[in-house]
């Protein structure tokens, strides 16, 4: 048997679990892979080492991540339809050569969230009044998938205003058209609003699930968020820890969250996407996900 070739680019990217995640889903299916980890220290290294890497013959796919997303967004922006997603997000997290050769991709971090939230924790968006908290490169990605998700409403709150304002503008298109699909298809009378607002207007309690796409956790930072808001919330952190309840989840704890979950599932279900994309077959994710947590999340 053939033995395909993979990889994940970014920088730093040793510590990545992708190659151990697509090793675990491949077994099963006795599919032969080699999926290696690829350090790019630098914008024109990522761009080059990415040709290398496709020009191989057994090359079939390739993971993006920090900070190189947007880049490999730039690299793929020609091949895609006029109505794609990326367009919006302007990150992709998985490549491929389609039919032609030619390099193409989708970011499968949305589903990644909302499989993890709706169908391993139950976690349904419909009627939820959700904060997002953060708008860099993770916040982009995610957003599709949650405003098609329909929730009643999604806040996105970030340090630097500016850039939560501009995110919510770049999605008004999706919004506007999310809303119509939301009123056509079930005849509920809801529609979902997206809104950016200031860190200072965000102090109450009354958001029922906090999504953290933030690097507080990453950075260990100061969380400069209000604890108000977490009071009786469920909370989401995108980061994940392998041994311990991530920095932000424990903050939020502190301050009276009813739930904490942390990206693990997100991580592993991300994969499940681009694994699917790349060989044609589901694999057992709940599985894998209860192999690398070892700690309740
Ligand atoms: P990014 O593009 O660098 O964006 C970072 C975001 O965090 C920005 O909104 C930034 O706000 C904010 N931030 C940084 N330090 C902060 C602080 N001290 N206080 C408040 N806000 C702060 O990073 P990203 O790609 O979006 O990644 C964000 C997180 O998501 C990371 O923890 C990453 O590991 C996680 N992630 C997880 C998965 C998964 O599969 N589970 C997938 C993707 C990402 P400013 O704009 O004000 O700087």
């Amino acid at each position: 048997m053939r033995t395909k070739l993979f990889a994940v680019m970014g920088h730093p990217v040793a510590h990545s679990l992708s190659p151990k995640i697509h090793q675990l889903f491949a077994r099963p299916f006795n599919i032969a892979l080699n999926y290696k980890t690829i350090d790019a220290a630098s914008t024109a290294l990522f761009r080059q080492q990415m040709a290398n890497f496709f020009a191989q013959h057994q090359a079939v796919g390739m993971n993006v991540t920090l900070p190189y997303k947007t880049v490999a967004y730039q690299s793929i922006a020609n091949q895609l339809a006029a109505d794609s997603d990326l367009h919006l997000s302007k990150a992709a997290n998985t490549l491929w050569q389609d039919t032609q050769g030619n390099l193409t991709g989708t970011n499968t971090d949305g589903h990644g969230l909302l499989t993890d939230l709706e169908q391993n924790l139950g976690v349904h968006m419909s009627g939820r009044s959700v904060l997002l908290l953060g708008a860099g490169g993770a916040a982009a990605g995610i957003l599709p998938q949650l405003i098609r998700a329909h929730p009643k409403s999604i806040t996105v709150v970030n340090r630097n205003p500016l850039r939560a304002e501009q995110l919510v503008a770049r999605f008004r298109t999706l919004i506007d058209a999310g809303k119509n699909n939301a009123s056509k298809n079930d005849g509920s009378e809801y529609v979902t609003s997206v809104n950016s607002i200031r860190l200072e207007d965000c102090s109450q309690a009354i958001y029922d699930l906090i999504i953290n796409a933030t690097s507080v956790s990453l950075n260990q930072d100061v969380v400069p968020f209000d604890k108000a808001i977490v009071a009786k919330a469920l909370v989401y952190d995108l980061a994940y820890h392998p041994e311990r309840i991530t920095y932000f989840n424990q903050w939020a704890l502190r301050h009276g969250a009813r739930q904490v979950f942390d990206g693990m599932g997100m991580l592993v279900e991300q994969a499940a996407k681009s694994f699917m994309i790349w060989h044609g077959v589901q694999p057992d994710t709940s599985r894998v996900i209860a192999l690398l947590k070892k700690h309740d999340r």
